[in-house]
């Protein structure tokens, strides 16, 4: 759906850090990338990981998710976005999406706590379990922003921590500014399929050093410095980014803007051809601007849909159903939900269609 691009200096970058013989958790690049990283989504701190998987179950630790504590999220994403929550050892619980964004809906979002939360001692609790809800993790689809501003507002008014899912969405802003920026924490992914790729990595942006200092930390096995004692003061995880792959992901950061260009080329030309057909293609919505790093078109009905995908799929284009929402896999089906009909019918009228840009 998505091919890489490696065109820029990617090959330079990656001889000079086997040359250097730092190509693992330690090296100038995965400090050049984080610098670059947080220039460019206007966050004040990067701090690199493994993976974006690895980035959204880190940073939900450090907004203090713990073990059966519960969290916001939405049932129409990625599976890595559920398995990190459960990770942490807290339960998901998922909330409808907005079907112009198909990110998470405000007033889902909204409805779900006025009717189960209550807010006690500064934190909010869900009166049906009697459990914390600790969290909520509304995603920027397909690198459509959702309406961020909402979802940060509302939660504010619930004391819930917001970590943005942004792994689908560098190059994305919500009026003007970054995604990912928006909540206490942002995690995106440079997975081989995503618009900048570190072959696998992920990176963390916020705006709150204490939060950056301890992301760093945790990621690196909570290690105290020292010269030469190995004294680590908590259970914590190997998570850094590989110096090597931060020097793919460095060449990758620099050719973001031809990238961005290069997707939009191609969602408009989608867009003129849909334009004429009952098949709605979808755009950015009014005070955003997606990076278009996976185009989306929606059919009437779910067998117009299924017959697309098999006729495409049949004469060789690669057309993709959305993911299966979350509460319908096994793992996931005891969650408590709202309502989530939009989820529902989305999931079974959406097609992706190939978004790599034209050569
Ligand atoms: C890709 C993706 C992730 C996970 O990122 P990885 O780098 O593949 O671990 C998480 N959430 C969403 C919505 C994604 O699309």
């Amino acid at each position: 759906m998505h091919e890489p691009r490696f065109k820029g200096n990617e090959k330079k970058y990656l001889n000079e850090c086997i040359d250097s013989g730092f190509v693992s958790s330690v090296g100038a690049f995965v400090t050049a990338l984080e610098k670059k990283a947080a220039e460019y989504t206007g966050a004040k701190y990067a701090v690199a990981a493994v993976n974006g998987t690895a980035a959204i179950h880190i940073g939900l630790h450090a907004l203090g998710v713990r073990k059966d504590h519960e969290v916001i999220t939405q049932a129409f994403t990625f599976v890595a976005t559920g398995n990190a929550i459960s990770y942490t050892g807290a339960e998901s619980i998922f909330v409808d999406i907005d079907p112009e964004t198909l990110g998470m809906c405000p007033v889902s979002l909204e409805n779900f706590l006025e009717e189960h939360a209550e807010v006690k001692d500064g934190h909010c609790y869900n009166k049906t379990t009697g459990k914390r809800i600790a969290a909520c993790v509304p995603m920027h689809t397909f690198g459509f922003p959702c309406q961020i501003d909402k979802i940060v507002s509302i939660c504010e008014k619930w004391s819930l921590p917001v970590l943005e899912d942004s792994a689908e969405s560098l190059g994305s802003y919500y009026q003007e500014k970054h995604t990912g920026t928006f909540g206490k924490i942002g995690a995106i992914s440079f997975n081989g399929n995503k618009i900048a790729t570190a072959g696998g990595g992920g990176i963390l942006i916020t705006n709150d050093e204490e939060t950056a200092k301890y992301l760093k930390h945790i990621t690196t096995t909570a290690k105290i410095p020292h010269a030469w004692e190995y004294v680590h003061d908590e259970v914590a995880y190997n998570y850094r980014m590989p110096n090597i792959n931060a020097a793919l992901l460095l060449a990758q950061f620099e050719q973001m803007p031809q990238f961005l260009k290069e997707k939009r080329a191609v969602a408009e030309q989608y867009q003129i051809f849909f334009n004429n057909l009952p098949i709605h293609c979808y755009r950015e919505s009014k005070n955003s601007r997606s990076n278009y790093w996976l185009n989306a078109i929606e059919f009437e009905s779910a067998i117009e849909r299924d017959l697309f995908l098999k006729e495409s799929n049949e004469k060789g284009v690669m057309t993709r159903p959305p993911w299966k929402p979350l509460h319908l896999l096994e793992m996931f089906n005891k969650c408590q939900k709202t309502n989530l009909k939009i989820t529902e019918d989305l999931a079974k009228r959406i097609v992706n269609i190939p978004s790599s840009s034209l050569p």
